[in-house]
């Protein structure tokens, strides 16, 4: 059914059959809002030499915690192949942006890391655009719509079986250890492994997140 302007006559319908129709109508309109706002943004990030998910893997790379900075959890967190994101590192690095680090805790295995001028380019993030045209609607409707479409995406990945990414200090694991370990709140412990989270990571985002039910 195509999606116009008249879904608000429908929703003002009378009956539970109208109702329902309005409701159909509504839903078929927030695909299509967010499906062409995926298409603006896709294309707002062909920019500066790089690609969208070069993109998305420099903003992963800057956000991730420690147990998370891996080829494997930028596959999780962009929902793609191993294959493609081996390209998007191998681009990456290849431009200088991205390096392979060994980790502090076991000299064995490696960090992806952002270089300086990966950070660098970060400043420049074509995203940026998106974020000034987002301010002016967010703050009439910022928390209802953070509401809604964490909502939604939340209810895909878990249909989909598709890791959710959060920070400790929304995810279950870190507030039920960091009460029976009786750790410091403000650090914490993770539930996850029984390490403690230095604070500088607990606002990083996780691949072993694990919401609330
Ligand atoms: S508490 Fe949760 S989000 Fe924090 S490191 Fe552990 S699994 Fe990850």
């Amino acid at each position: 059914m195509p999606i116009t302007d008249h879904s608000h006559a429908q929703i003002a319908g009378t009956g539970n059959g109208a109702a329902h129709e309005g409701k159909v109508a509504l839903a078929q309109r927030v695909i299509i809002l967010l499906d062409r706002l995926g298409r603006l943004t896709r294309e707002l990030q062909f920019a500066d030499g790089l690609n969208p998910a070069q993109w998305e893997a420099l903003r992963f790379l800057a956000q991730a915690n420690k147990y998370s900075r891996s080829p494997t959890a930028l596959a999780h967190y962009l929902g793609a192949t191993k294959g493609t994101v081996s390209q998007t590192l191998i681009a990456l690095e290849s431009k200088g942006l991205i390096t392979r680090c060994k980790k502090t805790e076991d000299r064995r295995q490696v960090d992806l890391c952002l270089t300086e001028a990966g950070q660098a380019m970060l400043v420049k993030d074509p995203m940026q655009t998106l974020e000034q045209a987002t301010l002016e609607v967010a703050d009439e409707l910022g928390i209802q719509m953070v509401k809604g479409l964490s909502r939604l995406l939340h209810d895909l990945q878990t249909r989909n079986q598709i890791s959710e990414f959060g920070v400790c200090q929304d995810c279950s694991l870190f507030c039920v250890n960091a009460q029976q370990n009786g750790a410091d709140a403000a650090t914490g412990i993770c539930g996850n492994n029984g390490e403690a989270i230095e604070t500088g990571e607990k606002a990083k985002i996780c691949v072993n997140y694990k919401t609330a039910n």
